[in-house]
């Protein structure tokens, strides 16, 4: 695996294997790379010729100068695991490559995809970072396929409908949640959970459990489900930013569960912002 800086260095790079025609797949990572990251890898590298990993810590996607500054990074790990995973080339800018002096522009997805939950929380400007640098990757790169993580609903959404919006000429594709055997869902951030923390952080994935089992009971009034939840979160001692039950393609709240709903919940552990979700079917089968 080679490891490329500048948007020059990467288009010489992929140059020979566009010229054979070689398909190419690119995982788009922020980094200190985990098992979440890996399995999109892997399922470059099994359907691409070649594969391309991005290694670039988004700040325009921060809303907060001390989670961008406290985020975990080690591009020496991450090379290693991104290798032995499969990737070809590592493509790890520096900011001024990608935001050079005099940048003016941005892409944005507008409506509720971007101004809901997240985009209530953290303000749409997160968002509009996200599919700035996701659009120029793209432009960089021209993969055939990008892959994302269902871990991240919102932004897989609001991606897809950038792709649609713009007529980029490439395939998403959104793989499962990647956990730890308790449930958690895998974070770069994770790391940052300090002692009790680790357990507290528990309540997203627990109320996620306890969503499914409710349904399976019965339960399909979305205020009776998020009332249940809402008493996983605070036996856990965690209070949530949100636990949203919407349509999994517009993220309009849904009031009964009564078709494939999309369970969000999103609070902070610590110091530590954590998201999760899971698909609920009315049939009571979650898939994370
Ligand atoms: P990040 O480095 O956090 O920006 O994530 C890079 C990609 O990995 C995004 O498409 C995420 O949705 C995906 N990802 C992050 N965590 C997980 C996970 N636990 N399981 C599967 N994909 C994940």
């Amino acid at each position: 695996m080679r490891t490329v800086r500048t948007v020059a260095e990467l288009r010489a790079a992929l140059k020979q294997p566009r010229r054979e025609e070689r398909s190419i797949g690119l995982v788009p990572t922020m980094g200190f790379l985990h098992d979440g990251h890996l399995s999109l890898i892997r399922q470059a590298r099994a359907e691409h010729d070649e594969v391309v990993v991005s290694l670039f810590v988004n700040p325009t996607q921060f809303n907060e100068a001390s989670d961008l500054a406290a985020y975990p990074r080690d591009e020496r790990r991450d090379a290693a695991l991104a290798a032995e995973a499969g990737a070809d080339l590592l493509f790890a800018p520096p900011v001024e490559e990608v935001y050079p002096t005099g940048f003016a522009t941005e892409v944005r997805v507008g409506g509720p995809l971007t101004e809901s939950l997240e985009g209530v929380q953290r303000g749409a400007g997160h968002f509009h970072g996200v599919t700035t640098v996701v659009t120029k990757l793209l432009n960089m790169v021209q993969p055939d396929t990008a892959y994302f993580g269902q871990k991240d609903a919102q932004q897989a959404l609001v991606i897809r409908r950038l792709v649609r919006d713009l007529d980029l000429p490439v395939r998403i594709e959104v793989l499962p949640t990647v956990r730890e055997p308790d449930g958690l869902a895998l974070s770069s951030r994770n790391v940052r959970l300090q002692g009790e923390d680790r357990r507290r952080a528990l309540a997203l994935s627990r109320a996620l459990q306890a969503a499914e089992s409710d349904l399976a009971a019965g339960v399909r009034d979305a205020a009776e489900l998020t009332a249940g939840l809402a008493d996983v979160f605070s036996a856990f001692d965690v209070e949530p930013e949100y636990i949203a039950l919407v349509d999994p393609e517009t993220l309009a709240p849904v009031a009964t569960v009564d078709q494939e709903t999309l369970l969000a919940v999103a609070a902070k552990v610590g110091e530590v912002r954590l998201i999760d979700n899971t698909i609920l079917n009315s049939n009571g089968n979650g898939r994370a």
